[in-house]
């Protein structure tokens, strides 16, 4: 287990001053700036190991894989908890319950059902809106390639604010995997210029978090504005995707 903790303790806190060089690389201050660490598919023992190493948030992509963890570990920690993946419908009820941030609210229907949900279980769940600025079938979130359709945009996330049960505080996006770092930057740049159009278009909204970046391209996506990063192989190692 210490060697464990050890290895991911290193990989951590290198991860750390990667953000902190790329955030002053262009002049941020490196504590506007979360790590988010990636556990999806991860066992509980690397989770833990994680925790003692310092991650102090934690994502994960599967509600049932996820909230069994989060059960079992709850109790001898103080770590958030994000979700980072699709939630199908009938999984909506563990959000609420479970999470301290939605980071993958990708419709209406959802948010409808995580509304209800936070209401049941008696809380405001804070929400980020996922986009998809890929234009990918393959991927979820509002379509948001087409800068020509953001006034449609806009206008169809109305019924988001009005849910009283759920706080919009930012935006989330996974960029169609490029082979180099550099390939995601247009995608962070045009993340950036929507959520300029959308402070200016829905001023009531809380749009400051921006949640992009990976392994792969997270010092990129700090440089473009990222305010959490979402780092999973780089520092907890390669998931076992057999298991789930
Ligand atoms: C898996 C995943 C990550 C982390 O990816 P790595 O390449 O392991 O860093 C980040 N965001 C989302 C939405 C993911 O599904």
């Amino acid at each position: 287990m210490t060697e464990l903790v050890d290895s991911i303790r290193e990989r951590y806190e290198q991860t750390l001053q990667r953000i902190a060089a790329a955030a002053r690389s262009v002049g941020r201050d490196p504590s506007s700036v979360r790590l988010v660490v990636v556990t999806k598919s991860q066992p509980r023992e690397v989770v833990e190991a994680a925790i003692q190493a310092g991650a102090t948030i934690l994502g994960e992509n599967y509600p049932e894989e996820a909230v069994e963890k989060i059960q079992s570990i709850a109790a001898q920690s103080a770590v958030e908890w994000h979700m980072i993946g699709h939630v199908q419908s009938r999984k909506a009820r563990l959000v609420p319950a479970n999470f301290n941030l939605m980071q993958s609210l990708d419709s209406l229907k959802l948010a409808e059902r995580l509304d209800r949900f936070a209401a049941e279980a008696g809380r405001v769940l804070p929400v980020l809106l996922e986009f998809n600025v890929g234009g990918e079938d393959s991927k979820s979130g509002w379509p948001a390639a087409d800068e020509s359709r953001w006034d449609a945009l806009a206008a169809s996330l109305n019924p988001v604010f009005d849910l009283p049960h759920l706080e919009v505080r930012g935006l989330m996006v996974m960029p169609p995997i490029g082979d180099t770092a550099e390939a995601s930057r247009p995608f962070f740049q045009h993340t950036r210029r929507l959520q300029s159009f959308l402070r200016e278009r829905l001023p009531q909204v809380d749009w400051s978090e921006l949640s992009m970046g990976t392994s792969t391209d997270f010092e990129v996506a700090v440089q473009e504005g990222a305010t959490l990063a979402r780092v999973g192989t780089a520092i907890v190692g390669p998931r076992n995707y057999n298991k789930s």
